[in-house]
């Protein structure tokens, strides 16, 4: 075995977000790590669906969906009040016919 390449292998306890500590062994080189999600709270595991959300980014996206959606429903009355004159033209064809 050739000497200084390997890395040092040691006991690391792994303690998660949820509370679940583990020990594991590591090349790390640190006594402790802390870890967001692990076999005892991943939906995987728990078959529990769970929002795994930590910058926020689901309610971001929810902001951003309502912001969108009432600015399409002011777009399609726009549209609606527009269009009045417009449906007139398909109606004039078909009694044309
Ligand atoms: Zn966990």
């Amino acid at each position: 075995m050739k000497t200084d390449i390997h890395p040092n292998y040691t006991n690391t306890t792994f303690s998660c977000a949820c509370g679940a500590e583990f020990t594991a062994g590591s090349t790390l080189g640190k006594d402790e790590f802390k870890t967001e999600i692990c076999s005892q709270c991943h939906p995987f595991y728990t078959g529990k669906q769970k929002l795994i959300d930590s910058s926020g980014q689901v309610e971001k996206f929810r902001a951003k969906m309502e912001k969108a959606k009432a600015a399409k429903s002011t777009k399609t009355e726009e549209m609606n009040a527009e269009e009045m004159p417009a449906e007139e033209a398909p109606a004039e064809e078909k009694a044309a016919e």
